[in-house]
């Protein structure tokens, strides 16, 4: 266990890194931001920053050797890299679980190789391979990149009519191509376990998206009980099976037909939990610091019913009409600059439990 004082490392400033920083904050520890955007939103939020980018070694060994745990917020950091620092000071989620979500094809293969459905997929090295794959999955699926894809960028709709173009215009990155699913609710489930062994996953949260980017999440939401257990397990299952350490996000489609897909996994903090700050006894961001620090993990208690609405690029300039309401919780980021799609805050409504 961390006392008090020790140090937290968080690799990515961006809002996740500055909402795990408050959080470690409140409990007594200081945290170190690594980022190479110099007014990054945790930086302004944090007792020690180094701002660098993502591949100089020598500036990551000398942040890793001045905090006694690292965590991130930034998923696409390079593997070998990281091996090299958690030899020096612990990194959780471990490295293992980084490297598999990291990579989409590394991810589907492992949740299918676990037995858990997703949408049909293909990975894609070749125009050929698109071509056949096209042919397989119907008229139309989605194509993403195999790396670096986030809020919906590296996302691309695809037919036979468009796919010249769009495999053209990609430069032949390696992708996967997922079937296009018509359904009837995104789910997305925080699970959180610790070196112990002790998992616990917060309620499962309905989420609606608007070109791939998350726009809100509610709380409870709208599923049955048998279908909230499914979705429950599910992500029970894959924490367990990945051996994590930390937080893990799981976002899951239920189709028409009532099954239960995964769409993707994120070992970190994810926006679809940002609801647990005022919904929560202990919110995602607690956790974790609580998970990396060996502190006991302490219970998931939901006080209230939640809607969490994100507030992206043009939309952050009426954050004001946010305050006058007793049941509203704004977050503002502190980015620099608005920019289109760019995630700006989000505000947190609560109601009583039904
Ligand atoms: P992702 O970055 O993979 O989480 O995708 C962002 C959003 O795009 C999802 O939350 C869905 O709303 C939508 N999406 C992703 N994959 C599919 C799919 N195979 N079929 C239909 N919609 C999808």
């Amino acid at each position: 266990m961390k006392p008090p004082g020790s140090v937290l490392g968080i690799i990515g400033g961006g809002q996740l890194g500055r909402m795990i920083a408050i959080a470690a904050s409140r409990l007594g520890y200081k945290t170190h931001i690594y980022d190479p955007e110099k007014y990054c939103p945790a930086s302004q939020v944090s007792n020690y920053f180094t701002c660098s980018s993502y591949t100089k070694k020598k500036d990551l060994l000398k942040f890793v050797r001045s905090c006694d745990v690292i965590t991130y917020e930034f998923e696409n950091i390079p593997i070998e890299i990281l091996k090299e620092l958690s030899a020096i000071t612990p990194i959780s989620p471990s490295v293992e679980v980084l490297s598999v979500s990291q990579d989409r094809y590394k991810e589907k293969e492992f949740i299918n190789s676990i037995g858990i459905r997703l949408a049909k997929y293909y990975l894609i090295s070749s125009l050929e391979d698109l071509e056949i794959a096209l042919n397989k999955i119907g008229s139309f699926g989605l194509l993403k990149t195999r790396r670096l894809g986030y809020d919906g960028k590296g996302q691309f709709k695809v037919s036979k009519k468009n796919f010249l173009k769009i495999w053209k215009d990609l430069r032949e990155k390696e992708c996967v191509l997922e079937e296009w699913i018509d359904f009837k609710c995104e789910v997305s489930a925080i699970v959180v376990r610790n070196s112990k062994k002790n998992i616990q996953v917060y309620d499962i949260s309905e989420n609606k998206h608007k070109n791939g980017i998350l726009r809100e999440t509610m709380v409870p939401s709208s599923l049955n009980k048998k279908k909230l257990s499914l979705v429950k397990k599910t992500a029970i299952k894959i924490a367990e099976k990945i051996d994590l350490i930390g937080l893990l996000a799981v976002e899951m489609f239920i189709t028409k037909e009532g099954e239960v897909l995964v769409n993707e996994i994120a070992p970190r903090p994810h926006n679809t939990g940002h609801w647990t700050i005022e919904g929560c006894n202990i919110s995602q961001f607690e956790k974790l610091v609580r998970v990396t620090m060996g502190l006991p993990l302490g219970s998931i208690k939901r006080n209230y019913d939640v809607k969490m609405i994100n507030i992206i690029g043009e939309e952050f300039y009426k954050w004001k009409k946010y305050l006058s309401k007793s049941n509203y919780f704004l977050h503002l980021y502190g980015k620099e600059r608005v920019k289109d799609n760019r995630k700006m805050g989000h505000v947190s409504v609560i109601y009583p439990k039904k």
